[in-house]
């Protein structure tokens, strides 16, 4: 390497992107370069350049890291941290990574949070030589590698997609205000552009639904710390970038023309907002890819209400995608899943993560699960032939983007073969439903020559990357057959050729072997040396080794040239069909990726029929009502554990939260309170029923004998109880957020699922928070609603709320322990059964003896009311309700109790003696009142 390495005044330092940022880490000024050599100014000036990146210096074979850079490098990826050169008399640290092993490193540092600039040679160090002998190689940053900007495969989960999310605010001013956001997703490796709009309150539920790998935001929002906060907690990567990358003037342009397009309405109407943030994602993309375009779909419109609205503490302890403990394994879609392909699997899974709300739209889903699960022949036909469909969208994207290799472009020809044989299963789209319909036809549009062509011209055992060549078939390219018979004679030449200088001199250690350095040549050991040196004229010297001498002969110069002629030719043949080929995959993507889509709309549907079928789901009816009945329900992921234990099978339950329940056909639901010991199965209930409105609104067939379920808008929880010291909350802080976000926002068309409140403070506060919550709940938010608790005193409530029921888990006891039936029916828990469960969690026996003694001596001394005496002395809820009801409230029941007492008094009918007295009263409920 004729480059040599100087020491820049100062060593510009990298962060990982979610490094806090103080002003010592912010961009180093641009140091001083003069004395230096043009290489190390070339690296100062390209490390100033991206301050906030690890700076991958490509030198030869291998990308060097040095300054900080290495230290942060060599730490994170425990490689060695070694030195070269001196700078004021320090060393220069430096460690590097090769080139082709560069995708395993990369992948460790992203997912540390660190972002890479990944610096080419943009030139042959030829060209460079002849602008004189110490002219450097032109280098330049041809990519930002970031969380949300991955394509390799190596780096990509096959289920998941990689969203990168632009985050706009459309008006200034705090987190405490209404405000509108617009969020832009894209995942550059599948194409996938949506745009959607949010408010304040909303935000992170719908940021927890997309599940972005990385955040683009103006830098300002992120000095706003209650924003800040909220994206933090998404877990996703944070990218500030000024402002002016999100500028509304234009936005409009900018997806034009990413598109091609004349004018933006050709995507369908998007807010001013949306437009910023679609072109923001758009502007990042450009930015970090360095403009290189990836195939986007044009940017989609989610509409608003669109979608059910699942908060993220619901999100989590639901454990739809991700068990709490943060694996896939154990989750709701970790036992639904039942794909055969990566696309297939990432569509479930965002369609799980965003369940719909529109019945039609959710009904064209069902049925084509209906459809498929009704002819187990077809669904298994197309699932065998589904299995191991590579991942189009992906290579298609790579090749586009001038990632991409061979292998690549055999991913295409092999998934648009599949697409064929696919569409043949299928009589026509005609005859199928809206959903298969719309699949097929773009599977049957699928680029039939573009097939013929890739799937001729490759050979079947391709090399990872083109500049290695031998990736096209025999017999495609008569040239390119001429150039390797050239290439491949010319070897078996040299073999001839030694074969007959070692008959010529006897000696058999003689052999011909090839380097980089002297290229072809003879090699003898040098007993044997002098034979040849006896013929200069014929065997020229180049090199003496240890036991051996090396010499050429100008047949092997010729040879040589030959050789490498062919070989050089071969390859840029090669190359040049590559492109070709790359160019017209281009040129076709948009039809590629409806092919891919299509395939992965088939997978799901297929796959979710086929989970039907196996684990006994059932359609379930969905529609605009405000029922809520299932017959028969079970929790797919506890019944799969159970199952997998061998154990006595998953009890099916119940539930009917429906007005129409109450027999008042009204316009507000029922609430279940839900008593019971512990260990009984209360939660599993809860949470059971939660997931079947997920799955129905999914379009998936739904864990239960019947299910009728009026469409759910937004999903509550408050189950499960953990602290988060990160935020200084305790568990009891916790789950008073997780109430106070529940009352201030369900509304009738919620579904609201609430495992105990209060439980972690004094009993009476407890119970308290509890009473007003459900009366709350009842009144105000009239939700859908489960409510399981340990408070027995609440099932009192019952007597005044009318559309409050009391269930309960049913229990025996046997030879003094608790057995659990884990059947839920209709009443309360006659006592408790907490002793009992700590004695089979192995209490030891001397603890339950003394627990039983003191709970004797409590009931006792209880000198408590009953609750059904304290309803009587309580004003009712209404009474106590605060002005303003939360958004979805419908208004406060009835006329305020002091309006109501006022209306009852006819001054006219009253002796003075009687009129005091109804002023003092009045007097009496307005201090109650307060
Ligand atoms: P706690 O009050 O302590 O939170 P719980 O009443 O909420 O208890 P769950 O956690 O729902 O009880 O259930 C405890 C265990 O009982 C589950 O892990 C499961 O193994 C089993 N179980 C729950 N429901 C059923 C059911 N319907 N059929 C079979 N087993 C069940």
């Amino acid at each position: 390497m004729a480059e040599t390495l100087e020491t820049p005044e100062t060593a510009p330092a990298a962060a990982p992107a979610n490094a806090e940022r103080t002003p010592s880490g912010a961009a180093p000024s641009v140091p001083d370069t003069s004395g230096m050599t043009p290489m190390m100014a070339q690296y100062i000036e390209i490390k100033t350049a991206n301050p906030d990146c690890l700076l991958f210096y490509r030198m030869g074979d291998f990308y060097e890291l040095f300054f900080q850079d290495a230290e942060d490098a060599s730490r994170a990826l425990g490689i060695t941290l070694t030195k070269r050169g001196k700078h004021l008399g320090e060393d220069i640290p430096m460690c590097g990574v090769p080139v082709h092993a560069a995708d395993d490193y990369l992948q460790k540092l992203i997912a540390l949070g660190f972002r890479v600039a990944v610096c080419e040679q943009t030139e042959d160090p030829a060209e460079a030589k002849k602008r004189g002998s110490k002219s450097v190689v032109r280098r330049e940053v041809v990519r930002l590698v970031t969380p949300g900007t991955l394509t390799e495969e190596r780096l990509l989960e096959a289920a998941r997609n990689n969203y990168l999310l632009a985050l706009h605010r459309a008006r200034g001013g705090s987190l405490e205000g209404e405000e509108t956001f617009a969020l832009a997703f894209v995942d550059i490796s599948t194409g996938a552009f949506r745009v959607s709009s949010s408010e304040s309150a909303r935000l992170a539920a719908d940021i927890a639904r997309i599940d972005p790998r990385e955040i683009v935001v103006a830098d300002r929002l992120l000095e706003e710390p209650a924003l800040r906060a909220l994206l933090e907690d998404t877990g996703a990567s944070l990218s500030p970038v000024p402002r002016s990358l999100f500028d509304g003037a234009t936005a409009a342009d900018r997806l034009a023309r990413y598109f091609g397009v004349q004018t933006a309405d050709a995507f369908g109407s998007f807010s001013r907002a949306e437009l910023t943030a679609a072109a923001g994602a758009l502007a990042y993309v450009e930015r970090t890819q360095y403009g290189d375009r990836p195939p986007l779909d044009p940017p989609r419109p989610e509409g608003e209400g669109a979608r059910m609205l699942i908060d993220p503490a619901t999100r989590a302890n639901l454990e739809l995608m991700r068990t709490l403990s943060g694996e896939r394994s154990g989750s709701l879609l970790s036992v639904i899943d039942r794909t055969v392909s990566g696309a297939g699997s990432r569509l479930l899974a965002s369609r799980l993560a965003s369940p719909l709300t529109d019945v039609d739209e959710i009904r064209e889903r069902a049925d084509a699960v209906e459809r498929l699960h009704g002819d187990t022949y077809l669904r298994e036909r197309l699932r065998e032939r589904l299995k191991a469909l590579p991942d189009m969208a992906r290579a298609l994207s790579r090749l586009v983007m001038a990632r991409g290799g061979p292998r690549d472009l055999a991913a295409l020809a092999e998934g648009l073969s599949a697409a064929r044989d696919i569409a043949g299963l299928f009589e026509t789209p005609d005859g199928e439903g809206p959903e298969l319909a719309r699949a097929l036809r773009a599977i049957a549009a699928s680029p039939a020559v573009l097939h013929d062509r890739l799937a001729s011209a490759l050979d079947e055992d391709l090399p990872l990357l083109a500049r290695d060549g031998g990736f096209v078939a025999e017999g495609y390219l008569p040239d390119l057959d001429e150039a390797r018979r050239l290439r491949d004679d010319s070897r078996k030449v040299i073999a001839r050729m030694q074969g007959a200088l070692i008959e010529e001199f006897g000696v058999r250690a003689l052999k011909i072997k090839h380097n980089n350095v002297l290229g072809w040549f003879i090699e003898v050991p040098a007993a044997h040396a002098d034979k040849l040196s006896a013929d200069p004229g014929r065997f020229i010297h180049r090199q003496t080794m240890a036991g051996a001498m090396r010499f050429t002969t100008p047949d092997l110069a010729d040879l040589e040239s030959r050789i490498a002629n062919a070989a050089g030719r071969a390859l840029a043949l090669e190359l040049e069909l590559f492109a070709e080929l790359s160019r017209e995959v281009e040129a076709a993507s948009g039809a590629i990726k409806a092919v891919a889509d299509g395939l992965a709309v088939l997978d799901v549907a297929a796959s979710l029929a086929h989970l039907a079928d196996a684990d006994n789901h059932a359609r379930p009816v969905v529609d605009d009502s405000l029922a809520f009945e299932i017959r028969g329900g079970r929790h797919p992921v506890v019944e799969a554990a159970l199952k997998r234990e061998g154990g006595d099978g998953f009890v099916a339950n119940d539930a009917d939260l429906g007005p129409q329940a109450t027999g008042e056909g009204g316009d507000a639901g029922r609430i279940w309170l839900i008593t019971g010991p512990n260990m009984a199965g209360k939660s599993t209930f809860l949470r059971q029923n939660a997931l079947i409105a997920i799955l129905a609104q999914t379009g998936a067939f739904v864990p239960a004998e019947h299910a009728h379920i009026g469409v759910v808008d937004r999903l509550f929880s408050r189950v499960g109880a953990a602290d988060d010291l990160a935020r200084g909350r305790s568990t009891f802080m916790v789950e008073m957020v997780e109430t106070a976000a529940i009352l201030n926002q369900a509304g009738p068309r919620s579904l609201v699922i609430l495992d105990e409140i209060g439980r972690g403070t004094s009993t009476f506060d407890g119970l308290s928070i509890a009473w007003a919550a459900i009366e709350h709940l009842h009144e105000v938010n009239r939700s859908r609603a489960l409510f399981a608790t340990h408070y027995h005193e609440l099932t009192a409530l019952s007597a005044r709320l009318t559309r409050l029921a009391n269930a309960t888990v049913r229990v025996t006891e046997w030879q003094g322990d608790v057995v659990f039936l884990h059947e839920i029916v209709a009443g309360a828990a006659d006592r408790s059964y907490g002793i009992q469960v700590a004695k089979l969690a192995g209490l030891p026996p001397a603890v339950i003896e003394r627990a039983r003694a003191v709970l004797d001596q409590l009931e006792e001394q209880d000198r408590r009311k009953p609750a059904e005496q304290l309803i009587d002395d309580l004003p009712l809820f209404a009474a106590l309700q605060p002005a303003t009801a939360p958004q979805h409230a419908p208004a406060a029941a009835g006329p305020h109790p002091l309006v109501e007492a006022l209306a009852g008094i006819d001054p006219d009918d009253m002796t003075p003696r009687e009129a005091l007295e109804a002023l003092y009263r009045l007097k009496q409920a307005s201090r109650e009142a307060d």
